[in-house]
This record gives structure tokens, C-alpha cells and sequence, in this order.
């Protein structure tokens, strides 16, 4: 291993010109950022700073720049600079542009990377709000596993990045502790699309690290008093972690014997003081507490249900790809129970149809009722988030979806939808190869979001739908 026990772990971020290194770069370093060493020939041009993301503190360094370097010996220098970088790192970011597609050269550095396949993670950068999604797909064909989907620009999929090197940093622990007989590590079953026998659901693998929640929603919706009932007592108060960042505390905590980390967005909360304020910041925690939660409790005061902070929320943590689940709050107080909940989960359908079926709990956090069901909710919409769904199920199911609802004809010509692929979980995401994805309307795409919800059981968690040029 590069570092020595103890160190921060070392992550260099690799790639071709243009490709967002620099901005990844200043993201997770910002301020902290050092220009180190520049004796000629042996880290010059090389920027490394102290990085954070969540909890996790590394050395990044970024080989951006070297390609800059001395025309006359561009190659050789370029290489030399980042081969030296990959190896003295212990995990590497190798990024692409997901909106230009994969270039002769990201090519090239990725024969590089895949002689260090076991410590790199594949980024695709400049995704936000969803755009590079195409080029994505793309990104399989470099035989470097499961691409993060991230912008650096904007931040976002930032809790994937913090997972991703999680992982790393974990495995990095554990060989550091050289367990003589370590267990062996179980490859993921592939289904044959033609194998009949596969199961259609397949469930994920027990986890390995706490299961990251965050208790979002407006001021007063009685966030903390949940928190606190949760966890037993006032440790919030009492004994914070100063968690993923100087805003967000988070709380380790069992729940049922399962691990949870669980993020409060009140602590800050109480810091501010007009009530202006207020509004705008929890919209902020939210992103925040979003960006590193696999699963989002949205609490709301169930006298005033889906207001619209609670409904841009819920869009940003559909749009983040995240778990989500409705608390309603305050039950205790609220008349016609029945014909109430009734009402709030048709407002929810009506509201909120890119997570239909998300879980509706009331519940009061002053008596705890409730609470045990909200739990529940979490890990039911933990499972479902990391479902993924047998290849020979989905082609079944495709054929059949496609006999009953045929796609639209574009100047004449039928479209034609031919395979489907699971892409990956976490949102589940799912590749379809059609003829002229470009000419497919939304509405097609939605209907087979529908009925990918319905038939495989995929309740309440954003599902991405790709349309992959082929025939
Ligand atoms: P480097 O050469 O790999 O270090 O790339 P830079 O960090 O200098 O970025 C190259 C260009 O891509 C700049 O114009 C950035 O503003 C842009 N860029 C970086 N990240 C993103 C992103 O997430 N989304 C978009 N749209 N542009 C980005
Ligand atoms: P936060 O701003 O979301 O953290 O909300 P707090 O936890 O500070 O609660 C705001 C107010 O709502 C306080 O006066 C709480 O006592 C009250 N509250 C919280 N949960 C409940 C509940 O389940 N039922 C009732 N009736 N009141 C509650």
C-alpha cells in the first residue's frame, strides 16, 4: 500500500483535459487547497490538498495540468506524471466527461486504469439535473464497473462519490489489518437474459456500513423531538458527533440491531434567528442532509400537510436519486384519522407522482407512536432502493409491455424498443435500447416507469429510465 498506516488515505483524480478534474479538485478540497512541491520533474504542476467529504478526510491530489506541461515531451511527461499519481494512490477517481461520450483518449487512460482496476472508481462528471445520463451509459463499455454519476459544478451526487470511497477507505482498514482469512468476497450473480430459471428479484446483499438517514422538513414540523424520542434521550443535545460537516450532525445509532447514522438538520436550525431565515435554511439543510442520506425522512406537521417547501424537498430528493419516505408528524392532534390519512395519500399521488408509493407514516414524536412503523418505512424503502431486477425479467416484462401499449411511429416508421438491461441500483436505473431514443416521447418513458414500479415491486423510490441508441 502507498501510505503508511494511519495516513490519510491518498485518491488522485485522473483523466483527460476538460473533463471536470480541477473542479472536483476545488469541491472537495476548497480553501484547504495547497500548491505543494514543485521540484521539477517530480511533482511539479501536481496540486494535492486536505479533502473532506462527509466524514471522510483524504489527501487528494489532481494530476490536471500536466498535459500543459512541455510540448516537446507532452506524452512522455503526461504519462510519466500521472502513472507516478496512480501509483502512489491509494484509490483513484478516473473521471469522464459524461456529456462528451467516451473520446479515443479516455480510452486510452482507461487501458491505463484498468491495471489498477482495484482501486478505481470511474466518475462520470457533469450529469447534473440529468442531461449527460446518455453518455452514462456509455461509460459500461470501459470495463470499469458501475460509473458515479456526479457534477462537480454543482455538487451533486456527492453522497455517491462519499460511498463509493467509503468503500475504498474500508477496504484500505481492513487490508491494513491483514486479516490472515479474510472472507471471501462473494461475486454478484449475473442472470443470462435467456435464463429462465433466475430469480426476478434479486435482493441486495446485507449491507456492511450503517444505513445513512436524514430527518428533513420545515421548521417546527418537530424534528428534534423526534430525534430525540428515536434515540432514547437527549444525546442530540448532549453528545453530538460533529458529524459529515460543520452543519449537519449526525448520530450513530441501532435501530432493531441495524446500525443507523442518522442526520439532524435541526442543530443548525436552532442556530438562526428571524424566522425568514428559517424558511430558507431548511430548504438548504435539506440539500445538505440529501446529499448524504441514502434514505430522506420528510417530516411534516400533519396540520399542515404538503406545504410547498415540503413539496420542493421532495423533488430535490427524487432528482438526487434518494430513498424517501413521509412522516406525519403530530398525529396526535389530528381529527378523522381515517378519512384524513386517506386524504393526504391522495394528495401525495396528486402532488408527487415521480415517487408513487412512497410510504405515508403518522406517527407523533411527543408520544413516540408511530415511530417503530416510520423505522420500518426506512429500511422497507432502503430495500427497495438497492433491488435490482433480473435481465430475463425485464425482457419478459418489456415484450409484454410493448405488445400491450406499442410506441408511437415517427414519420412512419415504428419505433422500436428491442432489450433491456438493469444499469444499476441505488436508484434503480434501467437501460433500454431503442431505435431513435431522441424521437421517443416522455410520456412512453413514463408509462414504462409505471409499469416497472407496478409489476416489480418498486414502490415510492425515483426510478431512472435510460434510453440507449440501438437496434
Ligand atoms: P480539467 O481540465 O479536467 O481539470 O477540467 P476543469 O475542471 O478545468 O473543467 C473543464 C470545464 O468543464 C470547465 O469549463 C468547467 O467549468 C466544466 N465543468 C466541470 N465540471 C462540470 C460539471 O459538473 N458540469 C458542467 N456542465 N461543466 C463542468
Ligand atoms: P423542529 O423545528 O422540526 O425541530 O421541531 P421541534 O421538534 O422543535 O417541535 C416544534 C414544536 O412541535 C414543539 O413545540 C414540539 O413540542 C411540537 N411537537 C413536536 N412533535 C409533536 C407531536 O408529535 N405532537 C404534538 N402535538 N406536538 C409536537
Amino acid at each position: 500500500m502507498a501510505t503508511a498506516l494511519h495516513a490519510p488515505p491518498v485518491v488522485a483524480i485522473v483523466g483527460r483535459p476538460n473533463v471536470g478534474k480541477s473542479t472536483l479538485f476545488n469541491r472537495l478540497v476548497g480553501k484547504r487547497l495547497a500548491l505543494v512541491d514543485d521540484t521539477p520533474g517530480v511533482t511539479r504542476d501536481r496540486r494535492e490538498g486536505d479533502a473532506k467529504l462527509g466524514d471522510l478526510t483524504f489527501t487528494l491530489v489532481d494530476t490536471a495540468g500536466l498535459e500543459d506541461a512541455d510540448a516537446s515531451s507532452l506524452e512522455g511527461r503526461m504519462r510519466a506524471q500521472t502513472e507516478r499519481a496512480i501509483d502512489e494512490a491509494d484509490v483513484c477517481l478516473f473521471i469522464i466527461d459524461a456529456r462528451a461520450g467516451i473520446t479515443p483518449t479516455d480510452a486510452e487512460f482507461a487501458n491505463l486504469m484498468r491495471r489498477h482496476g482495484d482501486k478505481t472508481v470511474l466518475v462520470a462528471n457533469k450529469v447534473e439535473g440529468r442531461k449527460g445520463m446518455d453518455g452514462l451509459y456509455e461509460t459500461y463499455e470501459l470495463g470499469l464497473g458501475e460509473p458515479v454519476a456526479i457534477s462537480a459544478e454543482h455538487g451533486e451526487g456527492m453522497a455517491d462519490l462519499f460511498q463509493a470511497l467509503d468503500e475504498h477507505f474500508t477496504r484500505l482498514a481492513e487490508d491494513a489489518a491483514s486479516a490472515p482469512q479474510a472472507a471471501p468476497v462473494l461475486a454478484e450473480p449475473e442472470w443470462d437474459a435467456d435464463d429462465e430459471d433466475a430469480p426476478d428479484i434479486i435482493e441486495a446483499a446485507p449491507r456492511t456500513h450503517p444505513l445513512q438517514v436524514a430527518i428533513v422538513g420545515r421548521p417546527n414540523a418537530g424534528k428534534s423531538t423526534l430525534v430525540n424520542r428515536l434515540l432514547g434521550d437527549d444525546r442530540l443535545l448532549t453528545g453530538p458527533e460533529a458529524g459529515i460537516t460543520r452543519d449537519t450532525i449526525s448520530v450513530d445509532w441501532v435501530f432493531q440491531d441495524r446500525p443507523f447514522k442518522l442526520f439532524d438538520t435541526a442543530g443548525m436550525r436552532r442556530k438562526a434567528k428571524v424566522q425568514e431565515k428559517l424558511e430558507k435554511l431548511s430548504v438548504a439543510d435539506a440539500l445538505h442532509a440529501i446529499q448524504f442520506a441514502e434514505c430522506v425522512v420528510i417530516l411534516m406537521d400533519a396540520e399542515h400537510p404538503f406545504e410547498k417547501q415540503d413539496l420542493q424537498i421532495a423533488d430535490l430528493v427524487a432528482r438526487e436519486g434518494r430513498a424517501l419516505v413521509f412522516g406525519l408528524n403530530k398525529w396526535d392532534v389530528v381529527k378523522n384519522k381515517g378519512s384524513f390519512l386517506k386524504e393526504c395519500e391522495e394528495e401525495l399521488a396528486r402532488l408527487l407522482p415521480q415517487v408513487r408509493g412512497a410510504p405515508l407514516v403518522p406517527l407523533s414524536g411527543l408520544t413516540g407512536k408511530g415511530t417503530e412503523a416510520l423505522m420500518q418505512a426506512v429500511l422497507k424503502m432502503d430495500d427497495v432502493w438497492n433491488r435490482r431486477i433480473s435481465t430475463a425479467a425485464l425482457n419478459r416484462w418489456l415484450t409484454a409491455a410493448l405488445q400491450q401499449h406499442p410506441p408511437p411511429a415517427v414519420a412512419g416508421r415504428r419505433l422500436k424498443l428491442r432489450y433491456m438491461t438493469q444499469a444499476k441500483a441505488r436508484p434503480p436505473t434501467f437501460a433500454v435500447f431503442c431505435s431513435r431514443p431522441d424521437a421517443l416521447p416522455g410520456s412512453y418513458t413514463r408509462y414504462l416507469v409505471n409499469g416497472l414500479r407496478d409489476t416489480f415491486d418498486l414502490p415510492g423510490v425515483p426510478l431512472r429510465v435510460l434510453m440507449r441508441k440501438g437496434s
